[in-house]
């Protein structure tokens, strides 16, 4: 029997809300039950779980540490702090900013704070790996600004600092960004750098997904060339879902009023606890062997692929991520997605460079080392997959090699538990 009562309902969620508490108990089982290769996904610590779910969530805290518009805000200056220090000692950064929302507010803030509307911006072309907010027509980024994009090479799809150059300076852009969703290879920052220079063009570096590399230095460190660098704190990175922001002390403060009061209110203080958490769990000697193995994993799975005569965009891969070009396999990206993730095999779809199908049916599939990695798995199961991959493609008309995909599948999952 239950009495109205204005008091905070206190049941746990399975009793207060059993339709939600069975779609997060759906959803746990999924991320065990499949081997999950999205390049921009990872699964989080414990600890990260439980900081996102406090009640930090109650706070108000808007301004920053210190300087806020609320009262109250003792505890959460405490979280901010801590992870503004430990972000910045990660990255070697001068100043860092932990409030953005995402890494497309990130991008935004830097947008906001650095040009006015119509200024000439300079970015990778998306469908050549680029991201959304670095000038596309549908993003804000290619409405409010006048959006210039770069390509990689015909042929071995690599990116050309000659091409880079030739571009800057016909365009003269204000700000040039580097940085990519799906490009597999390392990106020359200091040459960047020297092109943004020769123009005065500022140069903005967005390592959204190699974060996590370069916090173990695996990757090379754009924060110590650039003038400005975005990230999102949940790819590589295995943090919590946000953004985060790097600058030189010059930009600091239009950077952080960019952010707040520019773009956002209240900032998300349970979030910003929970990247301090995984700022200090990437200070620890296990976050670098964590890494060092997102590597050897996706070249791993690099090489088993091309062995099985997949053809690899750029032919290879220096980072978590592979682009498959599946022209020669006779499918779609879009038709491998739906194969594989009938197996417990789940990957997007992804356009290639110059992709003759265009981006709603692309040629390709990207695929990601992090998430297994944090599983454990080694380049032993990579090897695996690459094979199980390759069998779904092969045996799409043969149901009984696909139930004996599934079944590997699931031993592989039972093996390597997510949580
Ligand atoms: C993922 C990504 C972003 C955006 O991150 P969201 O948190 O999804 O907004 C920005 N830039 C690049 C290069 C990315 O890959």
């Amino acid at each position: 029997m239950s009495t109205a009562s204005s008091k905070l309902n206190r049941e746990p969620l399975q009793a207060a809300d059993p339709e939600i508490y069975s779609t997060i108990a759906a959803e746990t089982k999924r991320q065990q039950e499949n081997l999950i290769l999205i390049a921009s996904e990872n699964l989080v610590s414990r600890a990260v779980l439980e900081a996102q779910g406090s009640v930090l969530t109650n706070k108000y805290a808007e301004g920053y540490a210190g300087a806020r518009y609320y009262g109250g805000c003792n505890c959460v200056d405490q979280a901010e702090r801590l992870a503004c220090e430990r972000a910045g000692e990660l990255f070697n950064a001068e100043h860092a900013n932990v409030q953005p929302h995402s890494g497309t507010s990130a991008n935004m803030a830097v947008f906001l704070a650095m040009l006015k509307p119509g200024d000439r911006i300079l970015g990778m072309d998306l469908s050549h790996g680029g991201h959304l907010t670095h000038g596309s027509k549908v993003n804000i980024s290619g409405r409010y600004y006048q959006s210039f994009s770069y390509k990689v090479e015909p042929g071995s799809c690599l990116l050309n600092l000659e091409e880079v150059r030739k571009v800057a300076h016909e365009v003269r852009p204000r700000l040039i960004i580097a940085g990519a969703s799906s490009y597999p290879r390392r990106i020359d920052f200091e040459g960047f750098a020297d092109i943004a220079r020769e123009i005065g063009a500022i140069f903005l570096v967005d390592m959204a997904h190699t974060a996590g590399l370069v916090a173990a230095g695996v990757h090379p460190n754009p924060v110590l060339c650039s003038d400005i660098v975005t990230a999102t704190t949940h790819k590589t990175f295995r943090g919590p879902r946000g953004g985060m922001i790097f600058c030189r002390h010059k930009y600091a403060s239009e950077i952080d009023k960019a952010v707040f009061p520019g773009l956002q209110g209240g900032p998300l203080m349970h979030i910003i606890a929970a990247k301090a958490v995984a700022f200090k769990e990437a200070q620890l000697p296990d976050f670098v062997t964590y890494q060092e193995n997102v590597l050897a994993n996706a070249s791993a799975l690099a090489a088993a692929l091309a062995e099985l005569d997949f053809t690899l965009v750029t032919g290879g891969t220096d980072t978590h991520l592979v682009l498959v070009d599946l022209r020669n396999k006779d499918i779609s990206g879009m038709e491998a997605e739906k194969l594989l993730e009938e197996v417990g095999i789940i990957v997007n779809k992804n356009v290639i460079p110059y992709d003759p199908r265009g981006a709603n049916n692309p040629s390709g599939i990207r695929l990601g080392s992090p998430t297994l990695t944090s599983r454990g798995m080694t380049p032993e199961q990579m090897r695996q997959i690459a094979g199980l991959i390759e069998k779904t493609i092969a045996s799409r008309f043969n149901s009984r090699n696909l139930d004996d995909v599934k079944r590997s599948v699931e031993n592989i999952c039972l093996e390597f538990p997510a949580y």
